[in-house]
Parts: C-alpha cells; sequence; structure tokens
C-alpha cells in the first residue's frame, strides 16, 4: 500500500490513524457485530457516538452552554439558504464579498432579502480582503456575513470586521478547527467539514441560542429551520451518521494532540515552510498578498502555462496529488490541511526545488 500525499482543496486528507481506527471499526463496531454505517441512529451504541462527538467539539472548541452545536446535511451551501431564512428577522443582510464562496452565499441571500455587498475585493481578483474596520453596515442589518478563509483565492482574514453591533455570521469550511477561535465573537460559525474536519456531506452549524426562534421566513423548510434541529440534537430525522462518527474520530484526534493551538502551530510551521520558499523562489511564487495569506489554501505560479501543467503532472507521478489550481486562478494550489503532515509539504519543497533546477 502507497499513499499519495493529497493538497485537494476538499474533500481532503483525513488523519491516517483515524482511517485505521474506521478500518479496525468497519465490520465490528465495539462488539455490536455491525459497522456504524449499518446502525439505528436511536441505538443507544449510535446515541453514544453523538454525544461523545458534540462534547469533544466543544472541549475543542470551548463552546459555552449558551451555543448549541448542529450537525446538519446539505454541506455548506444549503447554510447559503438556511442563514436568511432563520436570521432576516428584518430582511437586510450586509455581505462581504471576498471570493466566490462569499458571492454564491450572497446571491443566495438575495432570494429572501435585501443583502447588500458592503465590501468586496473582486476588483483584484480577491487577492486581498478590504479594509473591514468601518464599513457602512445597515442599522437594520439582521446579520454581516463573511466567508473567513477563501478556499479558492488563499486568503483569510488578518482581523475580523466590526459589525458595529450586528451579528457575525462566517463560513470557516476550510479552516474549521485550524487554529483556536473565540465563539462568543460570532452570532452564527458554519463550516462543510469536507475541508478539514471530515468526510463529504455535513456542516457543522454553531450557534448562539436567541438566534435560534420560531420567527423564520414564511416557506422555510422544516429541516433548514434551525429551531427544528436544535430542539432534536441534530436528530430530527436520519443524520449523517457515518461522517458524525469520523468526525468524531477526528476531535479526539485533535484532543489527543493538545488541542486546537497544538494544531495551529503545525499549521504555522508548514506554511511557513512553503511560503519562504515561494518568496525565495525565482520560477515561482504565491499569488495572495502577504498581510492576507491562508495558512490553509496556498495558490500559486510560475509565469508559463505550460511549465504550470508541466508541474502539476509531474508532482502527481511523484505522489503529489491534486496540485492544479482552481480554474477562475490558474496555475496551482497547494490545500495543506490539519491531515496534511509536514513530511508532505517537505516532499512538496524539495518538489519544486528541483523542478525549479531542472526548468530555468
Ligand atoms: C467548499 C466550500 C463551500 C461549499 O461546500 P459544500 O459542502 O460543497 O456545499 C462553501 N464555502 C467554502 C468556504 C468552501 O470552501
Amino acid at each position: 500500500m502507497s499513499r499519495v500525499y493529497n493538497f485537494s482543496a476538499g474533500p481532503a486528507m483525513l488523519p491516517e490513524e483515524v482511517l485505521k481506527t474506521c478500518a479496525e471499526d468497519m465490520l465490528d463496531y465495539h462488539g455490536t457485530g455491525q459497522s456504524v454505517m449499518e446502525m439505528s441512529h436511536r441505538s443507544k451504541e449510535y446515541d453514544a457516538i453523538i454525544k461523545a462527538a458534540e462534547k469533544d467539539f466543544r472541549d475543542l472548541c470551548n463552546i459555552p452552554d449558551n451555543y448549541k452545536v448542529l450537525f446538519l446535511q446539505g454541506g455548506a451551501w444549503t447554510q447559503f439558504a438556511a442563514i436568511p431564512m432563520n436570521l432576516m428577522k428584518n430582511k437586510v443582510a450586509d455581505y462581504i464579498i471576498t471570493g466566490q464562496w462569499a458571492k454564491k452565499a450572497w446571491e443566495e441571500a438575495k432570494r429572501y432579502g435585501n443583502a447588500k455587498a458592503v465590501a468586496s475585493s473582486e476588483d483584484k481578483t480577491y487577492t486581498y480582503i478590504p479594509d473591514v474596520s468601518d464599513l457602512p453596515i445597515d442599522d437594520d442589518a439582521d446579520y454581516v456575513y463573511i466567508c473567513q478563509n477563501n478556499t479558492i483565492y488563499g486568503t483569510r482574514y488578518p482581523e475580523l470586521p466590526n459589525t458595529k453591533g450586528h451579528t457575525l455570521v462566517a463560513d470557516v469550511s476550510s479552516m474549521f478547527l485550524s487554529e483556536p477561535f473565540d465563539i462568543n465573537k460570532y452570532g452564527v460559525l458554519y463550516g462543510g467539514v469536507q475541508k478539514n474536519v471530515g468526510p463529504a456531506g455535513m456542516a457543522i452549524v454553531v450557534i448562539r441560542e436567541d438566534l435560534i426562534t420560531d420567527d423564520v421566513l414564511p416557506g422555510t423548510p422544516t429541516l433548514l429551520k434551525y429551531k427544528t434541529q436544535a430542539d432534536k440534537d441534530s436528530l430530527f430525522n436520519t443524520p449523517p451518521c457515518y461522517t458524525i462518527y469520523v468526525c468524531g474520530l477526528v476531535f479526539k484526534w485533535l484532543l489527543n494532540m493538545g488541542g486546537l493551538s497544538a494544531i495551529q502551530k503545525k499549521n504555522e510551521e508548514k506554511a511557513k515552510l512553503l511560503y519562504d520558499f515561494l518568496d525565495s523562489s525565482s520560477l515561482f511564487r504565491g499569488t495572495v498578498e502577504k498581510a492576507y495569506r491562508s495558512l490553509m489554501n496556498v495558490p500559486f505560479v510560475t509565469d508559463s502555462d505550460d511549465l504550470n501543467q508541466k508541474f502539476v503532472a509531474e508532482a502527481k507521478a511523484a505522489g503529489l496529488v491534486n496540485l492544479k489550481g482552481h480554474r477562475s486562478v490558474g496555475g496551482m494550489r497547494a490545500s495543506i490541511y490539519n491531515a496534511m503532515p509536514l513530511a508532505g509539504v517537505e516532499k512538496l519543497v524539495t518538489f519544486m526545488e528541483d523542478f525549479e533546477k531542472k526548468n530555468s
């Protein structure tokens, strides 16, 4: 068996230890004679799995009692609609457009109310984060929306926006659990788990309790109403059972290594290695303004499309896969999420050094 280093933006690598546990548990989970996939979501064994997952997530992220943690189907994109449906009491929301995911969320919200773009970095292909210290936030804005780490463009907010007292809603899909965060600064923090946490098929939504009400937009589907899900602890209907189980193993993996500060150190070390090389290279360069560089998604280019293509193909042959950049940026992108070991980034940098020598 030979595993590759997978730099995909998502679905992405999972920790090898977690995959091994999944394999051990596959045919007979803890003496039950069945896999987690085959279990009733109403069984006592499964109840223990989902309860432990929530508890470990709360411990890992220091989530206080006045926030609910929801495990929901439909990925991140479903939340683009659920958020306005649940939160738009005044039908006004302010969006900061820092990439395609923020823009798609904004476009979805416009179907439900007056969603305004109060800042954007589209003028420079989203290579920076706009100044968010004093935006024209509407007095009656129900919330201010950001995508905190921009998966496609490789930027992240150096600081959270000044929302002028309004609720902050953040999509953290591509930086979920990559570093500590203070949930008290957010009304809603959510992300699809397939980037940095687990297998595809689920979003985790952390939401302050006072935002969970029956006062939702008319026509909101039962399942998209946060109150439906919160009242039943994510077990209103059949949840993504296996995904929750794997995420639970990832939470334990993170707790065992020392939590989010420990993984942050590792992530900073990996990102520094790659960015330092890009800054010193005569062939490759990063595409993002330095102050806004993501720790997770690192886009880079050479000045030649032919060389970019050659690089991606040769890297793949060397066991470094999915380095092709998003079509809107071109070039390459290395996603170096939690589960990417330092050795994978070291191998990538060595490969890039070598490629540079041979091709310049
Ligand atoms: C991938 C991604 C999404 C979309 O996630 P789905 O789970 O496919 O709906 C949304 N936001 C961000 C920041 C992403 O990286």
